[in-house]
């Protein structure tokens, strides 16, 4: 790194989670384990199907016993106890391996999938078992209960302070997803605006690469732990 830093923020995608054994969000063919994203991921879908909409966070909910964190997510929790400026985790996964690996300052901007969200009191509840849509909510009593994942058409967790944080940054990191949709587009080029550093770490050259600083190309668990080694030096 050839510049003072001292604020960082990285954002991370299903690129770095899928070297653990978690399906992409959006696989090939365009399907997420076997269904159409319209099918699972609305709350058209909710409401029209609860039963299968559950289910099928059941079924993911239930994986994330069998994986474990990778080097990228343990590099990025050794650069988060260790950073002694601003640093801040923005990810776009729903799983668990940032905080498995032992990252605290994480943001979930798409949700989680070890959370339920009640939709009739909006409380959110630490949720690990299965969650049949009866499932009452222990703080209001209602069988309302849905998966704490941001569906299309909802807006994603915490956007204002993930914008503070980009407005104070000195490097903006994109790992592991395309960088060219939004709202991560508009991540980068708000770090652009701000004169951070932009910086992109990513299997494949992505269409968002042409916001970027620099793009650096390979696997995630062998290019985080390359930059935390840098970044700490
Ligand atoms: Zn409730």
């Amino acid at each position: 790194m050839d510049r003072d830093i001292r604020n960082i923020v990285i954002l991370t995608g299903a690129g770095i989670s899928a070297e653990s054994g978690l399906a992409t969000f959006r696989g090939p063919d365009g399907l997420w384990e076997g269904h159409r994203v319209e099918d699972v991921c609305t709350p058209v879908a909710l409401a029209r199907n609860p039963a299968l909409v559950h289910r099928f966070y059941d079924e993911r909910r239930a994986k994330l016993g069998g994986v474990k964190p990778n080097p990228a997510h343990e590099a990025l929790a050794a650069l988060d106890a260790a950073w002694p400026g601003e640093l801040l985790l923005v990810t776009q996964n729903v799983d668990d391996l940032h905080e498995r690996a032992g990252a605290k300052r994480l943001i979930h901007m798409h949700g989680e999938l070890r959370s339920a969200l009640c939709a009739a009191c909006g409380k959110a509840v630490s949720w690990t078992a299965s969650l049949p849509p009866e499932t009452a909510c222990t703080g209001c009593g209602k069988s309302r209960l849905r998966p704490d994942i941001v569906f299309f058409g909802e807006m994603p967790y915490e956007m204002d302070a993930i914008d503070d944080a980009i407005r104070r940054a000195d490097l903006f990191v994109s790992i592991g997803t395309s960088g060219a949709v939004y709202p991560a587009a508009g991540f980068v080029q708000t770090a652009r605006h701000v004169g951070a550093r932009t910086l992109e770490l990513n299997l494949d050259p992505s269409a968002g690469s042409f916001y970027f600083d620099e793009s650096r190309m390979g696997p995630a668990s062998v290019l985080v732990p390359q930059l935390v080694r840098e970044l700490l030096a």
